[in-house]
């Protein structure tokens, strides 16, 4: 019989982002430290099977309708399509988040295997500052990986933009020009304090109303009616396409959140900025029936707090980056 995984508050989660590695082959500065981070070992990382059961439980008994992968960087874990072929028996929109690097060479074995779409992170479009936000020198390989992810037809593709005042602000325009152009959603994503740096501050957050201003001065905007997806969304009043902006630090959009996550070494976490996890690597790995599992799912969820705090004092940042987290 279909339950569900539902809090306190009386909202329900059917929004699944698994993490499959916490490896990266970037660094960029809002996420990731310079030197980097301390890998997870090989046998940390919940294998294939640890997490299809997971999900198929996930989807089969609490009706979850969406999973996306991440990471870190989800196209270096070896053999991904393999474990996309895994997950894409079951009745779920298959998505993944990607830096974009290696999708030229990934993206048509992606598709065969049954990912259905895909957003690339882009935070320029000027390869200079491109380089120095990611540390890489790969903007021409990240926009080649686009088109090669649309040629798969991965649709929609989306880009995912992290806007930081002083960084890329300026760039706003040139972003809904390119996906008016190539025909993708532009998504812009408030600055979050998951930095491993710790350099955020409120001063470098772009705020929604801030971005659609911008955006609308040039290229009229209007809204469009919100979904429990956390994107508020808006298109452009002459037709050419919409954009997105995920504003979790100015509009939190907790009340409607429906979404869990799984860490790379299969933590089970009930929000992006909770500061507890629970284990579920060793459940699984003590031969725990189903019910078992589901236990620890539905108590975990029952856990969820109200809402994550940010700007208010007793705001607590996560021990964990973004890319350990899985954005
Ligand atoms: N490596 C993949 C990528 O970059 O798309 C997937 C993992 S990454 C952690 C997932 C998303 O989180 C990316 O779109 C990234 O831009 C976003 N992200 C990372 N750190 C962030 C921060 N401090 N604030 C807002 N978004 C952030
Ligand atoms: Fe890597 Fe993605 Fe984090 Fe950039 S945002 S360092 S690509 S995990």
């Amino acid at each position: 019989m279909l339950r569900q995984l539902i809090d306190t508050f009386g909202r329900v989660h059917r929004d699944l982002r698994i993490s499959v590695t916490d490896r990266c082959n970037f660094r960029c500065t809002y996420c990731m430290p310079a030197e980097g981070l301390q890998w997870l070992d090989r046998g940390d990382l919940l294998t294939f099977e640890e997490i299809t059961r997971t999900a198929r439980l996930l989807v089969e008994r609490y009706g979850v309708e969406s999973i996306r992968l991440t990471g870190g960087e989800p196209t270096i874990r070896a053999d991904l399509a393999g474990l996309v072929q895994m997950l894409s028996v079951l009745p779920v929109d298959l998505s993944m988040t990607t830096n974009g690097a290696t999708l030229r060479r990934m993206a048509p074995d992606l598709a065969a295997a049954g990912l259905t779409r895909i957003n690339v992170s882009l935070d320029s479009l000027r390869a200079d500052r491109f380089a120095e936000i990611t540390l890489r020198d790969d903007l021409d390989r990240v926009l080649d990986g686009i088109d090669a992810a649309l040629e798969a037809g991965l649709e929609p593709v989306k880009i995912n933009v992290v806007v930081m005042r002083g960084v890329n602000d300026d760039e706003l325009v040139d972003f809904a020009r390119f996906g008016r152009d190539r025909g993708v959603e532009v998504r812009f994503i408030e600055f979050m304090p998951l930095d491993a740096d710790r350099a955020w501050s409120d001063d470098a957050v772009v705020s929604l109303e801030e971005i659609v201003a911008r955006i609308g001065a040039t290229f009229p905007l209007e809204p469009v009616p919100r979904t429990a997806a956390p994107a508020s969304r808006f298109r452009y009043t002459d037709g050419g396409g919409r954009i997105g902006v995920v504003a979790s630090v100015t509009q939190k959009f907790c009340d409607s959140c429906d979404r869990i996550r799984l860490t790379a070494d299969g933590r089970f976490r009930n929000c992006l900025f909770a500061v507890d996890e629970f284990d579920l690597q060793s459940l699984l790995r003590s031969g725990a029936s189903d019910d078992e599992v589901g236990e620890l799912l539905e108590g975990a969820v029952r856990a969820k707090w109200a809402g994550h705090g940010i700007g208010r004092v007793e705001f607590i940042r996560p021990a964990r980056s973004m890319s350990q987290i899985g954005g």
